[in-house]
């Protein structure tokens, strides 16, 4: 029976199978360690081929001894290849410079073990009588007497193995146990065949070559564990790509949220100015949809009254309940915003529908449809829309400068009234910059003296002066005069039109007070802006001035705006009558302008109304006037005095006399004066 050299052969097929396997994938792998590994297996493939060669019965003395020579050369390559296996394979550090010298001794080896006829480490050799194997198997063995090359050669093989025993013990504590187990099984492997060498030749006894099977167990072992640490990576690495899979989801989804909370209004869920912005910038980097685009900022009036009113939540409600009108009216639109408070966006572009494509058609069918309630939580509530409309004509303006300049003409359009619209002109933007110096001014003006009083007078049908009203002027030392239809609209929105009211009830009282003995007295009116009337404590400021300056309270009209008494009709009518008990006489200015139906007049107890000078303008002279007419008719039922504004002609002065008007104030009487030339006439009208 044969069973030793088969064996053998099968060892040389498994290192051979290794080595090509390993090679192939370290290859694949980048790594040095599996390309060194596959080669050192070969090399070893190599060594038991020859190992079982040389066991082969019946060979002449000349083949051994060639064959023994080749095998110690392949040795001497396999020694260095371990060390640099092991080296690695141990995670050495500084391996190269070591690898230098360990291929170096070797190869002084290998070259010695060529140039000798029986290789390294013998002299010379014979060939030994058969060895029969206990199941009868013939195996050849040689003998030969032992050169002292072969001492530095096994001196430096044990060198080896005890670096190998070490490197395994760095291995152990680096807590690579699989790696160190194979290598350490190898190393005793390795001992053990070279104790049984020596016992063998020390006993004398007679026994098969065991000399390659270490390195069987070697390659064995070590590509078992290299396989299984592929293995682990190989799943390592999926289940690291499986939760890196997971992670950029999460991330994705994480992204698009911000990206979504980035470009929506969180209120209404529309767009927001910064995704309207973006719409705008790609639209116009379309030359063909720019022609006939165009942007409407679309106000909704009223909206803060209404937060402050009914609160927030209310508020939000209202904002919800407009957005999905408007996304309704503007299907056609490229993009609905929400931008802030309650202004809204509207982008449309040339890939619209015809009709939809008309903005002031669009905004004029907004307009219309703010007649229909706005329905929300238990309320139902009637509000206007302004529109401001910019016409993007090509790619030149910046996308924030048209949204700028939508939000401006939406302005203007608000200055103007409300519930109108206002296409964007180069000239707003202007006005605009001008506004923003003047409210700067102003503030210098107040304490610079740049600000004054004249008085307009006002006749009563028989020519008498019987008041004027007090009328600010502003004297700007570059700009000139600036007409208050300027800067008190300012000076509202800017909050000084509260002192600047302040001040002209103050020097009107010192006008009062300045007022010559003897000279007929006249009543003193000053106009009161809406904004002033609102602050809860202006009935109390007026009270402190008279008192201050100690005038009469009935040498005192104040001027309301029909508007400012219908913005919340309780508080401003118990504010009147306030005043009223303070002796103060109030006058409804600009009457018939507001939205105040006649028949409000009778709750408050106002004193005076003014006829606005627009109907005085375009009232018929020749006829009596049916609307004045009513007026006057209902004024004189509820016992309150007319005066009419605005009479620049004497045709104009004599018809409102004849249908009963009390007194005149206008150019054509006279144009606001100084102070001395009021006081010079109330003389020369007493006279
Ligand atoms: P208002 O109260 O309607 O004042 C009457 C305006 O009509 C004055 O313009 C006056 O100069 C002008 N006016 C008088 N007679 C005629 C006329 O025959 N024809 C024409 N076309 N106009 C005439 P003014 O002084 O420019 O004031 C404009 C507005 O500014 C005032 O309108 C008033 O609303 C506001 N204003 C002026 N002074 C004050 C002030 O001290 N406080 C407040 N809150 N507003 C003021
Ligand atoms: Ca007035
Ligand atoms: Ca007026």
């Amino acid at each position: 029976m044969v069973l030793w050299l088969p064996a053998q052969w099968l060892a040389v097929g498994i290192c051979l199978f290794a080595g090509v396997h390993v090679l192939q994938s370290g290859t694949v792998r980048h790594e040095p360690v599996y390309a060194v590994f596959g080669s050192l297996s070969l090399f070893v493939a190599l060594y038991i081929a020859l190992t079982a060669m040389l066991q082969m019965p019946a060979q002449p003395l000349a083949t051994v001894g060639l064959v023994e020579r080749t095998r110690l050369a392949v040795a001497c390559v396999i020694y260095p290849a371990a060390f640099v296996f092991i080296a690695l394979f141990t995670r050495m550090r500084h391996w190269r410079k070591w690898s230098y010298v360990v291929a170096a001794w070797f190869l002084a080896l290998l070259a010695v073990n060529l140039d000798r006829p029986w290789g390294l480490l013998r002299d010379s050799m014979r060939i030994d009588p058969i060895l029969w194997l206990p199941w009868g198997e013939p195996v050849a063995q040689f003998s030969g007497t032992v050169s002292y090359w072969a001492w530095p050669f096994f001196a430096s093989a044990l060198v080896v193995l005890a670096w190998s025993l070490w490197r395994c013990s760095v291995l152990w504590r680096m807590h690579e146990r699989a790696r160190a187990g194979a290598l350490w099984t190898y190393v005793a492997v390795q001992l053990l065949v070279v104790a049984y060498g020596q016992v063998a030749t020390v006993l004398a006894w007679r026994g098969p070559d065991f000399t390659a099977m270490p390195f069987l167990v070697l390659v064995i072992l070590v590509s078992r564990v290299l396989t299984r640490e592929w293995r682990q990576r190989g799943e390592d690495l999926a289940a690291s790509l499986d939760a890196l899979a997971v992670e950029s989801s999460v991330r994705e989804q994480a992204q698009d949220s911000l990206r979504k909370m980035a470009y929506r209004d969180s209120v209404t869920g529309l767009p927001n100015r910064n995704r309207l912005l973006e719409q705008i910038a790609a639209m116009q980097s379309q030359p063909d949809q720019v022609r006939k685009a165009a942007l409407l900022v679309v106000g909704l009036d009223g909206f803060h009254s209404v937060n402050d009113a009914l609160g927030h939540e209310a508020g939000d409600q209202l904002l919800r309940a407009f957005a999905d009108r408007l996304v309704d009216l503007c299907r056609h639109a490229t993009c609905v915003a929400r931008l802030e408070g309650g202004d809204f966006g509207v982008l449309i572009g040339v890939s619209q529908e015809a009709n939809a494509r008309d903005p002031d058609a669009l905004g004029h069918q907004l307009t219309e449809s703010m007649t229909r309630p706005l329905r929300f939580d238990a309320h139902a509530l009637t509000l206007g829309v302004s529109i401001g409309i910019v016409h993007i004509s090509g790619p030149g303006s910046e996308a924030p400068l048209l949204l700028q300049q939508a939000a401006l003409a939406l302005r203007h359009a608000r200055n103007r009234s409300r519930g109108s619209r206002s296409i964007f002109e180069p000239r707003m933007q202007s006005e605009a910059s001008r506004q923003i110096t003047l409210i700067r001014a102003l503030h210098e003006a107040l304490n610079s003296g740049q600000l004054r009083l004249l008085y307009q007078p006002q006749i009563d049908g028989r020519g008498r002066l019987v008041g004027a009203e007090a009328l600010m002027r502003w004297h700007h030392p570059e700009f000139g005069e600036i007409a208050p239809d300027e800067f008190i609209p300012l000076a509202e929105r800017s909050g000084l039109i509260h002192v600047l009211g302040r001040y002209a009830l103050v020097q009107s009282c010192v006008a009062l007070r300045s007022w010559p003995e003897g000279a007929p007295r006249v009543r003193l009116s000053v106009n009161v802006s809406a904004w002033q009337l609102r602050r809860a404590d202006f009935t109390d400021m007026v009270a402190e001035v008279i008192q201050t300056y100690s005038v009469a309270p009935g040498m005192l009209m104040l001027e309301l705006t029909e508007s400012a008494l219908i913005d919340d009709a309780t508080i401003m009518g118990s504010k009147v009558r306030l005043l009223r008990s303070l002796g103060i006489g109030v006058s409804i200015d600009d009457f018939g302008t507001g939205y105040a139906s006649l028949a409000s007049l009778k709750s408050l107890p106002v004193e005076e109304v003014k006829i606005d000078r627009s109907f005085v303008q375009d009232m018929s002279v020749s006829e009596p006037d049916r609307f004045i007419g009513a007026i006057i008719e209902l004024a004189r039922a509820l016992d309150v005095y007319v005066v009419a504004e605005g009479v620049e002609t004497r045709a104009q002065r004599d018809a409102l006399a004849r249908i009963g008007c009390d007194a005149f104030q206008g150019h054509g009487i006279a144009r606001p004066m100084e102070l001395a030339q009021l006081l010079a006439m109330a003389v020369a009208s007493a006279g």
